[in-house]
């Protein structure tokens, strides 16, 4: 009966130690090569963390400057609850790597939540500067309220001029807020025509990025489910909406929405943890894919109907509304007369014209 077994043990033990020297055996640059394929394609910071955590070889290969260079987004969303100065060094060694994602992410660390306003805004345009669309499109929102500075540093032009080149690269908030400055007027000449085109193309390509999406799920099926549109107003609504497509909302069809990405989570995560401390009088914008917070009272515009959420942006406030907004917004002014009975006033009409009701509640906001 033992000597079987032993000769398992044995066996086991021989195999382990040939698959060790098989590793041991492959050169540094395939080890690289394979770790650099592993970090851009990465799910989460665990994936690397993993591989460091192996050995020791493999912690020196998995810092390497080509892998760092090479890591994808995914790789760099960090928890705030996590946030260190290890996880500090180590995005700023991306950075060093020439990685964007880790310029665009530490930019907007520094910026927002460590308040170094200098040093994010410089790491973010080093990354814009080489057509990474998401840092573009943040600078807009900088520029477009002039955070980190006064009311009189706003520069709409500038705004229009970065959210246009980040559009052109597919990015699709972008191209939301480009079609609503220009439906506007603001920082741009307006072209209502043009700005609706725009719109509608923002909003169909949020649908293909959706579906296909839902086409790579595996449980596709349940994230794509009939919804019945007279239901808005039933008290699970506001639990419904808040996991639909806002676009597909219009529709009467709910879709999962697109993940937030990790550096608004970011954001987000760090204030409403308490991790950071927002300044008197501060709030962060109210779209919950966002979490920009403000860098100065009054710095973002309000829903003038119920004065109760802030946004960075026109594209945040049009989303927020369709997502979520429109099932909580209410005159406060007509509180009172809901009380005693009276009619509820009707916030933003029916839309279905594939620009939404956004429309309607902007015009009043201030
Ligand atoms: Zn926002
Ligand atoms: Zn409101």
């Amino acid at each position: 009966m033992r000597r079987p077994l032993r000769h398992r043990q044995v066996s086991s033990h021989h195999k382990k130690k040939k698959k060790h020297d098989l590793l041991d055996a492959l050169p540094d640059d395939v080890v690289v090569s394979i770790l650099s394929k592993l970090t851009s394609t990465a799910s989460s910071p665990c994936d690397l963390i993993n591989v460091l955590s192996t050995c020791k070889r493999l912690n020196r290969l998995g810092l390497n400057r080509v892998v760092l260079s090479k890591a994808g987004p995914k790789l760099f969303a960090i928890k705030a609850k996590n946030w260190s100065e290890s996880a500090h060094r180590f995005l700023r060694n991306c950075v060093n790597a020439g990685n964007l994602h880790a310029s665009y992410t530490l930019g907007m660390i520094r910026f927002y939540c460590l308040e170094n306003r200098e040093s994010g805004l410089s790491l973010m345009a080093k990354a814009a500067m080489k057509s990474h669309a998401p840092a573009l499109y943040s600078l807009a929102v900088i520029q477009f309220n002039g955070s980190g500075g006064t009311k009189g540093d706003k520069d709409l032009r500038a705004g229009v001029a970065l959210c246009a080149r980040a559009s052109l690269l597919g990015h699709i908030d972008a191209l939301r807020e480009l079609g609503h400055c220009l439906q506007d007027g603001y920082g741009v000449r307006q072209n209502v025509a043009e700005g609706r085109k725009l719109l509608v193309q923002a909003n169909a390509r949020e649908l293909a990025f959706v579906l296909r999406a839902v086409a790579r799920s595996s449980s596709s099926a349940s994230l794509l489910t009939w919804r019945n549109t007279l239901s808005n107003h039933s008290s699970s609504a506001s639990s419904v909406s808040s996991a639909v497509c806002p676009l597909l909302s219009d529709y009467g069809y709910s879709v999962a929405v697109p993940e937030v990405q990790p550096a608004n989570w970011f954001l987000r995560e760090w204030f409403e943890s308490g991790r950071g401390r927002l300044g008197n009088g501060l709030r962060l914008c109210a779209h919950i894919g966002c979490g920009r917070p403000e860098t100065r009272p009054h710095e973002f515009r309000r829903c003038s109907v119920c004065g109760k959420v802030n946004y960075c942006s026109r594209g945040c406030q049009a989303l927020d509304w369709k997502l979520r907004h429109k099932m909580e917004c209410s005159p406060a002014e007509i509180w009172p007369l809901e009380e005693d009975g009276g009619g509820a006033v009707v916030v933003g009409g029916g839309g279905g014209d594939g620009v939404g009701n956004d429309v309607d509640v902007r015009n009043g906001v201030v």
